[in-house]
Order: C-alpha cells, then sequence, then structure tokens
C-alpha cells in the first residue's frame, strides 16, 4: 500500500477533550475522529488495527471450537421483557430504545444475551447438540453516563460477544476455561501487560466471573493483588481482612451529648478526643431501587472505612443503590444531614451494617436527633441488632484474604470479562433442551465479551513515548514502513520500491510511504503513526544506504538496502 492512497491527516495538536495519552495519540494521528460523544469514526489505518486485532479474536476462538455468527442490532422489546431486563436497561437509561412506524418498542443492543438464547433455543432440541458456543464481532450501544477517553468508553463501540450453552454445570466449566485460555492467548499476542482478576458478579451471584485487566495509570478501575498469594480481584468484589480496630470492652451505659454542627467523622474525633475513626459508626442513608419498590436504607460502617455501593447493592439484591438526598436523609430519619445513627432510628428504615462492627461495643453513633451523638452504645441493647454484611471498601495495605500480606493497589482498563451465567436466562426465557432421559433442562450458560475497540486503544496506553504511538507489531496498522524522504529523486523512488517489494514477498505487511512531505514532517509522522519498523531512504540512496529505525527506543541505525530484509525480520522477531 501506497501512503499517498491512504486518507491520513496528523494534527498538530491534542484534541481539547482528550485527556489520556491513547486519545491524545489516536486522535492527533488522526486515527479515530469524533462524529459525536462518544461516537468516532476509524480512519483507514485504525481499522487495520481493529481488523487485525479482531482476527486474533477470531483465531483464537475459533481453535477452542467457537462458531462465529452475526446477531442484530435491533432488537424487539419482547424478547427483552421476555428475560425481565426490559425496565431495568430503560430505567437505567444505559439502553438506545426507539419505535418503528407502527408504534412498537425497540432497542439496539447493548448486549446480545437475549437475541443469543432466542436462537440457540430455536436451534438445538437435544443433549446431542451440545455444547454450543456461538459469538459475534458487532457495534454495541450502550448510552453511557460519561463517555469519555476515546474509544474507551464510547457510546457506540465495537465488542467480541461470547455465548455457551452446555448441558450441566460440569460442561459450563469447561467451556468457561476453554474462554479463558482463548482470551489469555488473545491479551499476549498482543504483547499486552495484562491480569486476569476476580470481578462482581452483580445480583446473579454464580462462581465465576473474571475480568482482564490491562494495567494503565489511566484505567477506571482498581484492582488489589497480592505478589504472594496471587490473589487479584476488583475493588468492587474485594476483600481484606478486617483491619484491627479497637474493641470497645464492658458494655457502659450509653450517654447523648449535644453535639452543636458536629457532623463529619473529622469534626466528631476534634469534639471527643481519645474516640478515634475506628471507635466510631457512621451511619450512611442509601436510596435503594427494587424491581417494584424504592426505600431508604441506614448502613453502618465503622468510622475509618468506606462502603462498596457493589457489594452494598448485592446485599440487597438492589437494582441501584445511591447516596440518599439531605431531603431524604431529613425524610427518613427526622433529623439534620449529620446526625443519622441506629439509635431511634425510625423503624420502617432497615438497618444494614458492616461486619467489622460485628461484636464491637461502646460506639459512638448518631441518634437521628439533630445535634446530640450518642457514647457507649451497643447494638442489639441500645438499638436494632443490625443485619452483618460484607460491605466495605477493601483498601490498599490492608492483608490479603489468602496470605495476610499487605495488598497493593493498580489501576486497569477493563479489556475482557468471563462470566458463569449458569441458567438465569435459560430459565427466564423458557429455553430447553431435551436430557438423556427426554426431559426438558434450561440450557447452561456463560457469557464472555472483549472490547475490540478499547483494547487497541488500551495497547496504545501502555505502549506510546513522547513521539507518539509504538503499535505492538501483531496489531500495527503496518509491521514496517518504507519512506521515501524526497520522492522527486529517482534513485530514492527506485530504492524505496525494490525493498517495498522485497519485504512484501518477505511476508512482512509493509507500505510505501511516498507522501510530499518534508524529511522533518516525514521523520514525524510517522514516529506518531508508531510502525514498529521504518526505513528511510534518503540522500544516500544512490550508495545503496538507508537509515533504520526501531520505533520501540528509538534505536536508529544506518543499514546497507541488501541488509534490510534480514533486518526488518528479525526486529519483527521472525
Ligand atoms: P465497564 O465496567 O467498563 O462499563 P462492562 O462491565 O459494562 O464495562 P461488559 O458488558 O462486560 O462491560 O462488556 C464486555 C467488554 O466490552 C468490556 O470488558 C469492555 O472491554 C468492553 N466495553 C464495555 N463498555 C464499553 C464502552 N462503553 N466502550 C468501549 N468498550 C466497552
Ligand atoms: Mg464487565
Amino acid at each position: 500500500m501506497r501512503l499517498s492512497q491512504i486518507l491520513i491527516s496528523t494534527l498538530r495538536d491534542d484534541p481539547a477533550d482528550a485527556e489520556i495519552p491513547s486519545h491524545k495519540l489516536l486522535a492527533r494521528a488522526g486515527l479515530i475522529v469524533k462524529t459525536a460523544a462518544g461516537v468516532y469514526t476509524f480512519a483507514p489505518l485504525m481499522w487495520r488495527v481493529v481488523r487485525k486485532f479482531a482476527q486474533i479474536v477470531r483465531e483464537e476462538l475459533d481453535r477452542e471450537g467457537a462458531n462465529e455468527v452475526m446477531l442484530p442490532i435491533l432488537q424487539p422489546k419482547e424478547l427483552w421483557v421476555s428475560s425481565g431486563r426490559w425496565d431495568r436497561y430503560v430505567n437505567d437509561g444505559i439502553m438506545f430504545t426507539l419505535k418503528d412506524r407502527k408504534g412498537s418498542d425497540m432497542c439496539l443492543g447493548p448486549t446480545h444475551e437475549e437475541v443469543m438464547t432466542a436462537y440457540v433455543n430455536a436451534q438445538v432440541n437435544s443433549y446431542k447438540q451440545l455444547p454450543v458456543n456461538c459469538y459475534q464481532i458487532q457495534d454495541k450501544f450502550r448510552d453511557e453516563i460519561r463517555p469519555r477517553f476515546g474509544l474507551m468508553r464510547g457510546r457506540e463501540f465495537i465488542m467480541m460477544d461470547a455465548y455457551s450453552f452446555d448441558a450441566d454445570q460440569a460442561g459450563l466449566d469447561e467451556a468457561y476455561q476453554k474462554m479463558r485460555r482463548a482470551y489469555c492467548r488473545i491479551f499476549e499476542r498482543c504483547g499486552l501487560e495484562y491480569t486476569v482478576v476476580q470481578a462482581d458478579s452483580g445480583a446473579i451471584g454464580g462462581a465465576g466471573s473474571e475480568e482482564f485487566m490491562v494495567l494503565a495509570d489511566s484505567g477506571e478501575d482498581s484492582i488489589l493483588f497480592c505478589r504472594d498469594s496471587g490473589y487479584a480481584a476488583n475493588v468492587e468484589k474485594a476483600t481484606s481482612r478486617l483491619p484491627d480496630a479497637p474493641a470497645g470492652g464492658e458494655p457502659l451505659p450509653m450517654e447523648q451529648i449535644a453535639t452543636p454542627d458536629v457532623r463529619t467523622v473529622a469534626q466528631l474525633e476534634a469534639f471527643f478526643p481519645g474516640w478515634t475513626a475506628g471507635r466510631m459508626a457512621k451511619t450512611v442513608l442509601y436510596h435503594v431501587t427494587w424491581k417494584n419498590k424504592a426505600r431508604v436504607v441506614a448502613v453502618m460502617m465503622r468510622g475509618d472505612l468506606e462502603v462498596n455501593e457493589v457489594k452494598l447493592a448485592n446485599a440487597l439484591d438492589a437494582l441501584a443503590v445511591r447516596l440518599a438526598t439531605d431531603d431524604e436523609i431529613r425524610a427518613a430519619t427526622g433529623a439534620e444531614v449529620g446526625f443519622a445513627g441506629p439509635v431511634a432510628l425510625p423503624e420502617e428504615v432497615p438497618l444494614l451494617a458492616d461486619e467489622s462492627l460485628q461484636g464491637r461495643t461502646n460506639l459512638l453513633t448518631g441518634c437521628n436527633r439533630t445535634g446530640y451523638h450518642c457514647l457507649n452504645v451497643n447494638l442489639g441493647r441500645d438499638c436494632r441488632q443490625p443485619s452483618f454484611k460484607d460491605l466495605r471498601t477493601a483498601r490498599q495495605g490492608e492483608g490479603c484474604p489468602l496470605s495476610g500480606r499487605p495488598l497493593e493497589q493498580a489501576r486497569g482498563i477493563e479489556v475482557g470479562h468471563i462470566f458463569k451465567l449458569g441458567t438465569k436466562y435459560s430459565k427466564a426465557m423458557g429455553a430447553t433442551f431435551m436430557d438423556q432421559g427426554g426431559k426438558p433442562q434450561p440450557f447452561v450458560m456463560g457469557c464472555y465479551g472483549i472490547g475490540v475497540s478499547r483494547t487497541p486503544a488500551a495497547a496504545v496506553e501502555q505502549n506510546h513515548d513522547d513521539k507518539g504511538i509504538v503499535w505492538p507489531a501483531s496489531i500495527a496498522p503496518f509491521e514496517c514502513v518504507v519512506a521515501m524522504l524526497d520522492p522527486q529523486r529517482a534513485e530514492q523512488v527506485m530504492l524505496g520500491a525494490r525493498l517495498y517489494a522485497e519485504l512484501r514477498e518477505a511476508g512482512v505487511d509493509v507500505c510505501l510511504d511516498d507522501r510530499a512531505l518534508s524529511p522533518g514532517a516525514k521523520f514525524k509522522d510517522n514516529e506518531l503513526l508508531g510502525f514498529p519498523v521504518q526505513v528511510f531512504v534518503g540522500r544516500k540512496a544512490g550508495d545503496g544506504q538507508v537509515e533504520f529505525l526501531v520505533r520501540r527506543g528509538m534505536q536508529k541505525s544506518e543499514c546497507a538496502a541488501g541488509e534490510v530484509k534480514a533486518r526488518v525480520l528479525a526486529a519483527l522477531g521472525r
């Protein structure tokens, strides 16, 4: 391919809305162009990257016996009602919905469990046809609250989504392991530094849900891990050994103390010398939504720890939780914000507490009276006994649940997610097969996703320098560029064309940069575009000498034309 025939338009500056390196670089290199918030056009070179990554995904999934299919993006409401997800997705606001000309509700698929389950159910009647694993690579639509970071969080983005159907749990376990293996090979082939972490499986429960995280400072996910035990979990899911806190001693009589304008843990610590945050129990009020109701719930947490909202939603089997507003707090507790507590909490407000408070005595808490707090509160004596759950956010430095060694923290970009669904969808949708005894059984399902547009962006996040992108060779738009510094000069054109042909013949994915740019601009452009190996044919072309650049580390050297092929192949590890 000649670059003069490819639409390339690199920019001088980063776009104003780009915050992280991959977004800045992909936009500045002209590889992605914003069409609307979270909606991007892929330029020709970027589309090559996406196609190469998609091809790696295909090869590895096909090796494990998965079948590529193509499902519709436009989906009828009825399918989503049959799984029970229509209301939830509509309420969340995540789903793009529309009406057709007859007034029927439709949506643009944010995910495809429903369509795939209906499809496989219609095709598979007997256990003899199982297992089945189908996948597609296609655009997904999600009206994300905060589309940002370029391809990282789009509203229209490309996903590989796979769904496995088995006769029993053992079959699912095997399907899951196959996908896990395939995922590892996929991300390894892209040269990505990644880690597999335990993930929240939401209200669905189930034994297995793991996320594949590319480690990067700009990652939106937080990971806790232990080098000793190998434990690694998304902070949404992570647990830790309970940090020590003073037990509290023999129960003492409760005292109510006037604390005007003292509302926060820090203010209480200052007001009550000797009462550290670890001896307090703060009471946080949440607005919780279930399918058919919503109410305010009180959550007690040790003063020095934080509530994990994902764990809270799971513990309550809720659709959504959020902090209650000031008005909701006043209405639920009868007191101003900052004085909520378990003491005299109205009966209709459910009371939960984190495990770290179990067995603790003589706490400092609020008592739902504006301007007052209570000392020596004993749960079950001075107030209701709360229901104890693991509700806290585990933190760096706390003990690993397996080894007890301090947990470390890192940031990650979720590039893939594998998930044991079990029979949630098959039961809801009545999707069954005949077992050996001729009895209908629900399919045991798994689902598996890879961010096909997010992963190349994550690769840039891990592979760039101050000059631009440093593509891993397996997904680079081209593995190698041969650039003529002055395409007007016959000896450069001839040598460039010769090297280009030679490299193509050797199986290198090479392009010829014959654009009319100044040598300086050409160097800069190719550095920014990030081709892994770059050969510059310049003034010494007549002497059979070229400049050879390995983009990673910017190692530049002179090279005889006759050695170019061998050096390119060596640089590409062939
Ligand atoms: P996130 O937690 O980042 O919102 P998710 O858990 O909702 O993602 P899944 O439904 O598991 O995402 O989707 C499978 C994969 O699709 C994710 O692992 C991620 O790589 C990719 N993905 C999800 N949402 C987006 C998005 N808005 N833009 C780009 N890629 C996405
Ligand atoms: Mg996910």
